[in-house]
């Protein structure tokens, strides 16, 4: 396997999102989705994981919700590089607005959010 930059982590879980994450590209490396359009319960769990159980962009702990980081509204899809866990805070506050825009606006940290999708 080339190494395409992604991070390096020896916890299992951290390894199983990317190998898993690897099935969600077809050989054009477009990003496949599931027949019904939404994340089996397993993926949740591995994505919620990767993320250390805590919000993607504010690192909360709290309830999390399924946030799709582009809005479906504007053209994203149920991928595991698009879906992500977010507190209520965050969920409700982003709303439709520019990932990368919200989170400059709200002072977090978008370079550290955003490697994690390197591929
Ligand atoms: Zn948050």
């Amino acid at each position: 396997m080339q190494d395409c930059g992604t991070m390096q982590n020896d916890s299992m879980t951290q390894s199983l999102f990317y190998i898993w994450r690897e099935m969600w590209y077809n050989s054009c490396g477009e990003p496949k989705r599931d027949q019904r359009g939404k994340l089996a319960d397993i993926g949740w769990l591995i994505i919620r994981n990767h993320w250390g159980g805590q919000c993607a962009y504010c690192a909360n702990i709290g309830e999390l919700t399924r946030d799709h980081v582009v809005p479906v509204i504007r053209g994203g899809q149920t991928t595991v590089d698009n879906v992500v866990p977010a507190c209520r805070s965050c969920n409700s506050s982003k709303g439709t607005t520019d990932v990368e825009i919200w989170m400059n606006q709200r002072g977090l940290d978008y370079q550290r959010f955003s490697s994690h999708f390197k591929h």
